[in-house]
């Protein structure tokens, strides 16, 4: 009997699809899996690269005001002291006392409707906690029985360079998150090209957090990627300059990305940390509810002003013109590459028609889709169709990803194709050999046109592929 597929994005759908289909795999998973470490598979690397290039011309290449950067992931230690992360970058832990599952207490009363974040003090957070964790059940095991709120740090340690027993009292740190790099570069960005007030620096690059509680798949892992972009304006055009990235980022998702304004949502920060003038996150409507997709900050001048008291060295900006010298204030833009990987995937996932006809089907805008073109030869052992086949695709790689394919029957192979989200599916039949004209199907409609094989150049063209 058929029956009614029903279109709803759920969790569950999202990770079987991903491992199914080759975007998303658990790391190491032959030995068991590593707790929160994703790898991207051959369709996730494309889906990834195709995001950040996206990011990346929208934030650096039609912006003449913004530069690139690549920051090493290794930084000098003080680099952790002077911007507080090694005595502050701290999440609230509570242990349930029967199953000894670690918990983020800051989450557990978000749960609840009791507002807590993680920038609270440890007493402040314990003190709300005790209050409410009558109310309070453990996730894993329903228990009310948990040890009371502990901050704990999220820096990952490592001995790099370091050849001494006692390595871990002198650490190497992973970074924790990408823009410590820009910080500590922006001197030498300011000498070396002619950047002047207001102006950006952008980069894209790994993070390590040792985050306590990751069950959300790619959404919180304990390694990710940053797309992080630093704005260095004057104090007085702050927030003028605050509201237009707000802004600006907004459209990112509506217009580049093609996200649905009712997926995503402003969030105001009540609590702010002391040196901040405002904080707003991007939310977006993820299967299990809206959550932080992006974080876009005014951090007035504390970043350079802690970098020049730690480093000794002078940080300030001289304008050029009126000769004034000020520390730089700083708004940024921050968001995971796998949070947006996470969000298209939940945008584009569909599933349509019923029993033996029904797909599903990623609708992704053609620029993020991994596969832009997928060409079949009708026949695996018709020759004469496959060497035609082959010839046309070597002929569309050198500009697009393509992928050939001549397993199974057709109807399977365009199924599978949607699955990931093809725009385009190129047939080579029997017609073809006479008149030198290919069937087409679009991904969304699934309609069917011939088209000449000298045309299929001007075709994908004129779908901007
Ligand atoms: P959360 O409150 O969800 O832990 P955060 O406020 O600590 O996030 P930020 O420090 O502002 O996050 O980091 C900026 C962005 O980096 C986030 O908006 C998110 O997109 C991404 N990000 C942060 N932590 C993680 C993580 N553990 N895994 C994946 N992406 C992350």
């Amino acid at each position: 009997m058929s029956k009614k597929a029903e279109n709803v994005v759920t969790m569950e759908k999202i990770v079987s699809l991903c491992k199914r289909r080759g975007f998303v795999y658990p790391s190491s998973e032959i030995y068991g899996g590593f707790a929160a470490i994703y790898d991207m598979g051959p369709y996730g690397v494309e889906l990834s690269t195709n995001i950040k290039n996206e990011w990346w011309k929208y934030m650096v290449q039609i912006r003449p005001d913004i530069v690139g950067l690549d920051s090493a992931i290794f930084m000098h230690p003080r680099t952790w002291e002077a911007s507080g992360h090694v005595s502050g970058f701290s999440d609230p832990l509570t242990e349930c006392k029967k199953c000894h599952t670690r918990l983020r207490v800051d989450h557990l009363l978000e749960d609840i409707g009791v507002a807590a974040d993680e920038k609270m003090s440890e007493k402040e957070i314990d003190k709300i906690f005790s209050e409410n964790v009558k109310n309070i059940k453990c996730p894993n095991c329903g228990s009310k029985d948990f040890s009371g709120a502990k901050k704990f740090n999220l820096l990952v340690k490592s001995n790099l360079g370091n050849f001494t027993e006692n390595w871990d009292k002198e650490p190497a740190y992973l970074r924790g998150e990408t823009c410590q790099g820009i910080y500590v570069d922006y001197k030498n960005v300011l000498d070396s090209t002619r950047v002047k007030i207001p102006f950006g620096i952008a980069q894209i690059g790994k993070a390590f957090r040792n985050e306590i509680t990751a069950r959300q798949f790619i959404f919180r892992t304990r390694e990710f990627e940053q797309m992080e972009m630093q704005y260095f304006v004057t104090e007085a055009t702050e927030m003028t300059e605050y509201e237009k990235l707000k802004k600006y980022r907004w459209d990112f998702y509506t217009k580049v990305l093609g996200f649905d304004e009712k997926d995503l949502k402003w969030h105001k920060h009540e609590n702010l940390v002391f040196y901040a003038k405002e904080a707003y996150d991007i939310e977006f409507n993820y299967p299990f509810g809206f959550k932080e997709l992006e974080g876009i900050h005014a951090r007035g001048d504390y970043d350079l002003t802690q970098h020049t008291k730690f480093s000794g060295q002078d940080l300030t900006y001289t304008d050029q013109t009126t000769g004034d010298k000020f520390m730089p204030h700083i708004i940024e833009s921050s968001v995971g590459v796998g949070r947006t990987i996470l969000a298209a995937l939940c945008s584009a996932y569909c599933e349509e028609g019923e029993g033996e006809s029904s797909r599903t089907v990623l609708k992704f805008p053609y620029k993020l889709a991994p596969i832009k073109v997928a060409v079949f030869p009708l026949l695996k052992n018709k020759p004469e169709l496959v060497a035609k086949a082959r010839e046309i695709f070597d002929s569309l790689t050198p500009s697009m990803m393509c992928e050939f394919d001549d397993n199974g029957n057709i109807g399977k192979r365009y199924r599978r194709q949607d699955e990931i989200g093809t725009p385009f599916c190129v047939t080579v039949d029997f017609d073809t050999l006479d008149d030198d004209t290919v069937t087409v199907r679009h991904r969304d409609t699934m309609k069917q046109e011939r088209v000449k094989i000298v045309e299929l150049d001007g075709f994908f063209h004129k779908h901007n592929l």
